[in-house]
């Protein structure tokens, strides 16, 4: 442009930013406190009904770590799987969301959803459309595990104007430490191109050995890891569009050192 002139401040380096949930809590208490202990703001996601849902929402939430629903929803198979308030196709839309409502009651502190399988629902226009008014209601954020290629999540969440971010990563499909450092690995480069990844785990003791090793080995000012809200925010350049309700009011997670 005429008339500018080039200035000679350094260029900030890009730094990446990582949240990792942890998928599949309040079953077995052991285990799962062990995800909860991970060091810094790692996101829980709590199955509804579970045994330890409230007693593990209350203690990550006092740790400083997010809480979010895991929220069953049906799948193409393994339907066995599910767990106590699934989400199907089969169901009116009071069913679907009085059993919505009672899921996120058993979980205290909740600020967001995330779905425990759903390769069919995700799929359906309608049901999410259902799902998504009701996370808006909530003013809560949805994150798409993606277990299916054809979710329509981001779709009708932009609908919705609804707070939305996508799993990058999975980092334990295959189960042992290798495999497991590999994908964090790639979480890692992924967060580097794109500035922001989100990796999912599940309460494994090799899950947990990789990450509380890895996450203490992370340069904070290359890439952080962060909770829900940060990495909304830096997914969305910067713009902060996720205002929270009173009700569910997002508390600023701060350093810990935990
Ligand atoms: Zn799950």
């Amino acid at each position: 442009m005429f008339g500018s002139t080039a200035t000679a401040e350094p260029v900030a380096a890009t730094k990446a930013y990582i949240s990792i949930i942890i998928d599949d809590l309040g079953y077995r208490l052991h285990d799962d406190l062990r995800a909860v202990a991970l060091p810094g703001p790692i996101v829980c996601a709590i199955m509804p009904h579970a045994p330890y849902s409230a007693e593990l929402a209350q203690i990550a939430f006092q740790q400083g770590k997010d809480v979010i629903l895991h929220q069953p929803l049906e799948a193409l198979q393994k339907n066995e799987f599910l767990g106590p308030g699934a989400l199907t196709l089969d169901m009116t839309e009071k069913e679907f969301l009085d059993t919505f409502d009672s899921n996120m009651k058993s979980v205290p502190h909740l600020i967001g959803i995330n779905n425990h399988m759903g390769s069919l629902l995700t799929q359906h226009p309608g049901a999410m459309a259902w799902l998504m008014g009701s996370i808006k209601r909530n003013s809560l954020i949805f994150i798409d595990s993606i277990t299916s290629d054809n979710s329509v999540a981001a779709a009708i969440a932009h609908e919705e104007n609804v707070p939305y971010l996508e799993r990058d990563i999975f980092f334990d499909n295959v189960q042992n430490t290798t495999a497991i450092r590999r994908q964090f690995d790639k979480l890692i480069s992924i967060a580097r191109i794109r500035g922001t990844a989100v990796g999912i785990g599940h309460p494994y003791p090799e899950t947990m050995d990789v990450l509380s090793r890895a996450i203490q080995e992370l340069d904070p000012e290359r890439v952080q890891l962060v909770g829900l809200k940060s990495l909304h925010t830096h997914r969305n350049g910067g713009i902060r569009k996720w205002q929270m309700s009173s009700s569910h009011s997002l508390r600023v997670v701060k350093s810990s050192k935990q």
